[in-house]
């Protein structure tokens, strides 16, 4: 026993010595593989989304489940979101996916990459911030300093909630475009609504913000197209030690001047580039403008090689609804919407201008729908189906959102009393009817919010015209709806729709100007991606 244990322990050096050979190699192979891992692996995951710091130590060994990969590029909307969210505290920004078609149009990686730099600025300049107080000790001191590191952009709120979201959207891509910081004045009737859009941060300005920012008249010096019209500006690019105001006022309202317009040119922005704050008093989408100038013409280029996805890819970053919202949102989707074979969404918003009898618009939206088949016919017979499964070919939920009941009663009751000559199950829903527009109530928002919110996840989309509510959902559901014509002289419009261009909003009352030329200009003929619009003659919006 004692011999056999010797022979073996005199054969044992060479096998021990060989194994140990083979098994440094394959240690080292392991050694090898594992430090490429962890080296690529970050690489990988932030190229779906995840964060490029994950907490693997190096040297773990990590199966890369390429389905999880997937689900995690789908959750961030192809890298348009940050991983960097507590999930629970805003449920609707990982699960919408779940509820909606995968987009067709995914953002592009340096929209992705320019999010997540913009989100590290709003980090390191956001409110309370040592920035950000040191950037309001300089406002105090009543001018703009050169080279600060923190710029801001302030959005205030005006009209209903469908153009809130459209100017709140214009200015992000202003702060984008210009590396500043964008804080929103929140007011009562608006909390609640949205999940804060950037990780670790806020973005609603400190209520002890030292400028009232609600009180200023149209023609105070402070609004930049005033001081555009008082000869009030130096553009020349060495006027560094004149005097610069801390902050000026945009005003972009439905009714701006050809002076505030200039905001849009050239010379403009660079000037405004000098001022530290900008405020931004807005009603309308106003995107498209930036497209008139030279200055961001790459930038914009890179940002979306699609034209017309700027509002789908900057709506779906920024909105997310509260978990408040969320709640009406999916427990209307799952109780009536879900198990429809198709949703059609029908969004009827009438405006005293152009005005119409509701006989008169209701039948403009049914001719739309049955001519462009969007919603069959019902036959004349109020008779019944001998076999009840045979004619049942498929089941369509119609989704009508409006102020009035008397659509959704009209179209429900034309469903109730006659068959469908397709044999389809025709199911009509409406989640509310307000009849008056309420925007200083908070729990209207919310109730609007849903609703536009709910409209983005149909199939089928039919809209109002100048309805920044209805382009809100478009926009946010990738889709290009068929849009309701204005009324003529009080009748229906005939053709009664016609299906839109692209899902880009409308900048309704257009600057137009050509900043190139400096001369008078239709800003709808100016660049081969920007048209006019179905609705509005004089209105344009980019297209691809
Ligand atoms: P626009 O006036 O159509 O451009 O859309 P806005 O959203 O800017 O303003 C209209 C406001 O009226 C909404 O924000 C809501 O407060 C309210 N409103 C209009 N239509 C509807 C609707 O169909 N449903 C609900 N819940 N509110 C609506």
């Amino acid at each position: 026993m004692g011999m056999e244990k010797e022979e073996a322990s005199v054969a044992e050096p060479k096998k021990t010595a060989e194994t140990a050979g083979r098994r440094g190699d394959s240690w080292r192979r392991l050694l090898l593989i594992t430090c490429l891992f962890s080296l690529t692996l970050p690489y990988v995951l932030s190229r779906v989304g995840w964060s490029s710091t994950p907490a693997w130590p190096l040297g773990d060994i990590v199966t890369v489940d390429i389905k999880a990969i997937e689900i995690q590029k789908k959750k961030l909307l192809g890298g348009l979101l940050s991983p960097d969210f507590d999930e629970q505290s805003c449920v609707s920004r990982y699960q919408s996916p779940s509820y909606r078609k995968a987009s067709p149009f995914l953002p592009s990686s340096y929209l992705a990459a320019r999010l997540r730099k913009y989100e590290a600025l709003h980090k390191k300049c956001g409110p309370n911030t040592p920035l950000y107080k040191k950037s309001i000790e300089l406002l105090k001191l009543n001018r703009s300093v050169d080279h600060l590191e923190c710029n801001y952009v302030i959005w205030t709120p005006f009209n209903g909630l469908g153009n809130r979201m459209l100017t709140l959207a214009s200015s992000f891509l202003y702060a984008l475009l210009t590396n500043r910081v964008l804080l929103i004045h929140e007011t009562r009737e608006s909390i609640d609504l949205f999940c804060e859009p950037f990780p670790g941060t806020s973005w609603i300005l400190p209520s002890d913000f030292p400028v009232n920012l609600r009180w200023i008249t149209r023609d105070s010096p402070l609004i930049y197209g005033n001081m555009v019209k008082n000869n009030t500006i130096n553009y020349s690019a060495n006027a560094s030690a004149e005097w610069v105001p801390p902050y000026v006022y945009l005003y972009l309202m439905d009714n701006y001047k050809h002076f505030d317009g200039l905001f849009f040119c050239d010379d403009d922005q660079t000037y405004l580039d000098k001022v530290n704050w900008i405020v931004v008093h807005s009603d309308i989408y106003f995107v498209p403008g930036f497209f008139l100038s030279t200055r961001h013409e790459d930038e914009l280029q890179r940002l979306f090689p699609a034209k017309d996805t700027v509002f789908h890819h900057l709506g779906r970053y920024l909105f997310h609804p509260t978990n408040t919202v969320w709640g009406l949102v999916t427990r209307y989707f799952d109780s009536y919407l879900a198990q429809a074979g198709e949703r059609i969404g029908l969004q009827i918003r009438t405006f005293k201008w152009p005005p119409v009898s509701f006989e008169e618009f209701y039948k403009q939206v049914m001719s739309c729908a049955l001519q462009e088949n969007l919603l069959p016919n019902v036959t004349n017979e109020d008779g019944f189906s001998l076999s009840r499964s045979s004619n049942v070919t498929g089941s369509k939920a119609v989704l009508v959102v409006s102020l009035y009941a008397k659509y959704y009663e009209e179209i429900k009751s034309m469903y109730y009393a006659h068959p469908v000559a397709t044999g389809d199950v025709i199911s009509v829903y409406q989640p509310t009817h307000e009849e008056k527009q309420h925007t200083e109530q908070h729990g209207h928002n919310q109730r609007a919010l849903a609703e536009i919110y709910l409209l983005s996840l149909v199939d089928v989309l039919v809209t109002s015209p100048f309805s920044t509510f209805g382009y809100v959902s478009q926009g946010l559901g990738g889709l290009t709806p068929w849009i309701l014509l204005p009324p003529w002289r009080e009748k229906a419009a005939d053709p009664p729709c016609r299906r839109v261009l692209s899902m880009e909003p409308c900048f309704l009352n257009p600057f137009r100007f050509d900043c190139r030329a400096k001369k008078e200009a239709d800003p709808g003929s100016l660049l081969q991606f920007i048209t006019h619009c179905e609705d509005k003659a004089i209105a344009v919006k980019l297209v691809n």
